[in-house]
């Protein structure tokens, strides 16, 4: 079987990373034949195009490289109240 990828497709750069504990690689395309050109295509089925090659190694390297969360922690065990029915 043929791969989907149409004539006009070209691979532009790969992009390995992680994200929720799971490797990642992002294949970055580029169609000039689309209104939006450049894309990028994760493993996990995440898919965007961008009409810019900028944004699209920007953002792939954002969902293959998550920063961890800084207000978890004061999250953790704040609902502790006295109360006195009766
Ligand atoms: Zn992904």
């Amino acid at each position: 079987m043929k791969p989907q990828t149409p004539k006009t497709e070209f691979w532009t750069g790969i992009l390995h990373g992680s994200h929720n504990s799971l490797p990642a690689k992002i294949t970055a395309t580029r169609d000039d034949t689309r209104p939006e050109p450049y894309a990028w295509r994760c493993t996990c089925g995440e898919s965007r195009s961008f009409p810019t090659n900028d944004d699209v190694f920007d953002t792939a390297w954002q969902h293959t490289h998550p920063r961890p969360l800084d207000g978890l922690r004061q999250r953790a065990a704040r609902q502790r109240r006295t109360r006195h029915t009766r």
